[in-house]
């Protein structure tokens, strides 16, 4: 059984002293693919270098983060598209972009600016999105919308919105990306996806991020991807390795990953 970790950001300190043992943990657990989504200017260079490190499995992604968009975001725009002129081969998307007005509203405006831009350079070179959106989800389908030209293709990351929602988005070419909130016993997602086709879905974890039960409150790590996996499974009452095939497929389908 292989999974891949489409949304994981294991390049991050929070792996500094087990990074190793960690990518082992997951690989002893069949996922064996890390796509890693850049936040800023400076996470580059980690990101780059882990997956210099792993060429076989971590594949890297570049892109300037929502939360990231600051006063200097025009600097950072520039000096990523530089990266990208340069190594054009390298990254399998842009990511992560998008929309978050949880945390900060003051650069909304430069926020769906480096949307746009970002958006306009993945279709120039045929490369997927991944998408980030927190309390935006309307305002990100209709960029989606107003973007989409045939050429636009991509994931909205951690997908927790309504099943409305979960269908436009696609209608609109998106695949979405499941992870540890599936497994939360709040979660209304295990009642959307059921309605969904099962071709659009792929698995995540956000690590360090939103681990899935029962290791809420801890670092997420790679290796936890196979809960999310087992929850999802049981939810559409397949068999894990069809969820494992499926979804790993939908995964090297929409990044273009390197068949082996
Ligand atoms: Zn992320």
């Amino acid at each position: 059984m292989q999974f891949i970790d489409t949304h994981t950001h294991l390049y991050l300190e929070d792996f500094d002293h087990d990074r190793h043992e960690m990518i082992n943990r997951a690989m002893d657990r069949g996922i064996t693919r890390f796509l890693l989504p850049n936040i800023d200017q400076i996470s580059v260079e980690p990101l780059v270098n882990l997956c210099k490190n792993y060429p076989a499995n971590c594949f890297p992604m570049l892109g300037l983060h929502p939360t990231s968009v600051k006063e200097d975001w025009q600097t950072q725009l520039s000096y990523l598209k530089n990266q990208l002129d340069n190594h054009p081969e390298r990254y399998i998307a842009i990511g992560e972009i998008g929309l978050d007005f949880y945390w900060d509203m003051s650069y909304a405006k430069q926020q769906f600016e480096a949307l746009r831009m970002q958006f306009d350079w993945a279709k120039e070179i045929y490369k997927p999105v991944a998408i980030h959106t927190r309390e935006a989800f309307q305002e990100m389908l209709s960029e989606i919308e107003k973007a989409q030209n045939g050429k636009l293709k991509g994931v909205l990351h951690c997908f927790t919105g309504t099943l409305e929602e979960a269908k436009k988005a696609i209608d609109l070419g998106f695949y979405l990306g499941i992870g540890g909130v599936i497994t939360y016993k709040k979660s209304k997602l295990p009642e959307i996806v059921k309605h969904l086709p099962i071709e659009r879905l792929i698995l995540e974890t956000d690590a360090p991020f939103l681990p899935p039960v029962p290791y809420r409150g801890k670092r997420n790590e790679s290796a936890y991807l196979f809960e999310t996996a087992v929850k999802l499974a049981a939810i559409l009452e397949i068999e894990l390795d069809k969820l494992a095939k499926i979804t790993t497929q939908n995964a090297n389908e929409l990044f273009n990953l390197p068949t082996k």
